[in-house]
């Protein structure tokens, strides 16, 4: 962080730390009181993971800076890049705190989280006083837009064949856990027509989920079962209770819910053509975060000129641009990874589609800054603003 705190000074920005570990680089518009345009990823990765996820965008933000600063280009507001603190969760199992801190959005008793020490503890130590600010530094009023760009982390770009992407979207998970419990018993002695095996029960479940996402592959529509447990889990014994998760995410709300009812339908026909008891426990169900459409215009024209393809495309992951979609407009770019390969060590983007996003990053920044007219070298006459 100290290092990345030098390379924002260097780059012509005054750089704090906040009270929850975010790294906030400034670089002062000409009418600073205007709400700022802020810009940025995360540097945290998780552990045995690659260097790009959430790297690019801290690094490629404060190339945008130190460009505009070469140039000499005073912006009309504000710019800030934040290097948003423990987007990943790694230690206290709840990632995007950073992010939620700036926003005003943590839960009650969250730096009371503990891994050997508490949150709190742990960010006195490097010298923070963690608590709410009120209010908190990033509103509706104190924000205009946010921007990031991030590594993809799947394979969509590198089968299209290009270097970044224009994100349409977060999508919102829709996570379930799924139980069914039929009857135990021994695998020799129970005839079939006796069986009440949740295994098999959760077996069709998870083969026909598929099969409905798969229904209409032009949709980016996304359902994976990514956890089973079995029990008792022997070879000799009839399965008696299984457990597994549905993870179920879309860009349209209404699609997403026609899939949650058919898999619903499905889940209480096998129940009864197996005679298990079932139950179905709703964990997450987030809405979709759509990027503002100005800004996708703003990046296809920009894209365009680069003579790239403006391409689009929705990300399933999470990314702290989530939480900043609930205070303003925001744009996101992807660039694409080698193979789609994520939180790994041989997660991998070529520098060359790097300088794309991060060309295209400037182009949008100075785009956004520039609505309202911007100086290159002078200070312009009071009288434009
Ligand atoms: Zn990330």
């Amino acid at each position: 962080m100290n290092l990345v705190s030098r390379w924002m000074n260097e780059a012509g920005m005054t750089s704090t730390i906040d009270n929850f570990g975010n790294l906030i680089g400034v670089y002062e518009g000409f009418n600073p009181s205007l709400p700022r345009l802020v810009i940025g990823s995360h540097i945290d990765t998780q552990p045995n993971a690659g260097r790009f996820d959430g790297t690019i965008g801290v690094l490629g933000s404060i190339e945008v800076i130190q460009l505009m600063h070469e140039q000499q280009v005073i912006p009309d507001r504000s710019i800030e890049v934040v290097s948003f603190a423990d987007e990943e969760g790694a230690r206290y199992n709840k990632g995007l705190f950073g992010a939620r801190g700036l926003t005003g959005n943590l839960e009650p008793g969250e730096l009371e989280r503990k891994d050997g020490t508490t949150r709190a503890q742990a960010l006195k130590e490097i010298g923070l006083s963690p608590g709410n600010p009120n209010p908190p530094r990033y509103t509706p009023e104190t924000v205009h837009a946010f921007l990031e760009m991030h590594i993809e982390q799947g394979p969509v770009l590198e089968n299209q064949n290009l270097p970044v992407g224009i994100v349409s979207g977060i999508s919102g998970p829709l996570w379930l856990t799924v139980e069914f419990e039929g009857r135990s018993g021994h695998a020799g002695a129970v005839p079939m027509k006796l069986r009440r095996d949740a295994l098999v029960g959760a077996a069709r479940v998870i083969h026909l989920f598929d099969d409905i996402v798969k229904s209409d592959l032009s949709q980016p529509t996304v359902g994976t079962v990514g956890f089973i447990n079995n029990f008792p889990n022997s070879r000799n014994t009839i399965s008696e209770k299984v457990t597994f998760t549905i993870d179920l995410r879309d860009l349209l709300p209404e699609r997403r819910k026609q899939y949650e009812d058919k898999l619903n339908q499905l889940i209480y026909t096998t129940a009864e053509m197996y005679q298990l008891q079932v139950k179905v426990t709703e964990e997450t169900n987030s809405d979709p975060k759509y990027c503002a459409d100005w800004i996708k215009t703003l990046m296809e024209e920009e894209l365009l000129d680069m003579r790239q393809e403006p391409f689009k495309l929705m990300s399933g992951p999470f990314h702290d641009s989530l939480i900043m979609a609930d205070i303003c407009p925001y744009g996101m770019i992807f660039v694409r990874c080698k193979e789609g390969i994520s939180h790994h060590p041989s997660e991998y983007a070529s520098i060359e589609d790097i300088t794309i996003g991060t060309q295209l990053l400037y182009q949008t920044v100075l785009r956004v800054v520039t609505n309202q007219n911007f100086i290159v070298g002078v200070r312009r006459n009071e009288s434009n603003i």
